[in-house]
């Protein structure tokens, strides 16, 4: 696989936030999102086999790994390597952007899927078959809100697909240094939905440039 980094971290978004977690970026991403943070791994990259990051990950000794991008389903062999993962014991979270079909990810990884809203310039690409598919016991959905204009978007999805009660979490996550966070989190806190404010914990301790975007 062709892999951007791989490092050791606290992971800082979902219900996982806080803990300490390994991270394998994948490169490449055919989306381009206005607000992308992730812009680095669309090109580059080292060609890695399986053997040599699995090697890394268990030199961390870290049993909780993510396999994020760039988009990790855009490579085939992320599939079996998200396999190979959990045939190794490891507890697997798959961060994906929601335009590639996650039928065929393992069934014992935790899948957090994006669903694209219209400030990100890519909310026609939603693969919405991915969120008839989310489990209620471990997945979690996650709407990148950049205004409030997203978040009515994001409200309708969530009745449309019943997110609050087909999930574990749904994750309003507004974009990083956004101009009007708390009115966000105010119109947010006033919903009445079962929501999660979803802030990137990893960039207040580290800056938004320095590690795990
Ligand atoms: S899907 Fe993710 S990596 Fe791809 S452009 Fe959007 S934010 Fe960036």
């Amino acid at each position: 696989m062709r892999v951007t980094e791989i490092f050791l971290s606290i992971q800082g978004e979902s219900t996982h936030a806080g803990r300490p977690c390994a991270f394998v970026r994948l490169t490449g991403c055919p989306m381009r999102c206005v607000w992308c943070d992730s812009e680095y791994t669309f090109t580059g990259g080292t060609r890695r086999s399986f053997e040599e990051i699995l090697s890394q990950l268990k030199e961390f000794g870290c049993n909780l790994v993510e396999v994020t991008g760039g988009e990790p389903l855009a490579q085939k062999a992320a599939f079996s390597f998200i396999t190979k993962l959990c045939d190794e014991g490891f507890e697997v979270l798959i961060e994906t952007g929601g335009f590639v079909s996650t039928k065929q990810v393992d069934e014992r990884a935790t899948l957090i899927l994006d669903v694209k809203c219209p400030a990100s310039g890519e909310a026609e690409r939603n693969h919405w078959a991915n969120l008839e598919r989310l489990r209620k016991e471990k997945d979690e959905v996650k709407f990148v809100i950049a205004d409030l204009e997203d978040w009515e978007f994001a409200k309708e999805i969530i009745a449309e697909y019943d997110l609050e009660n087909r999930t574990r979490a749904v994750l309003i996550s507004p974009v990083f240094e956004v101009e009007n966070l708390a009115e966000i989190a105010e119109t947010v806190s006033r919903s009445g939905l079962k929501v999660r404010l979803n802030l990137q914990l990893h960039k207040y301790i580290w800056g938004k440039d320095t590690r795990g975007v």
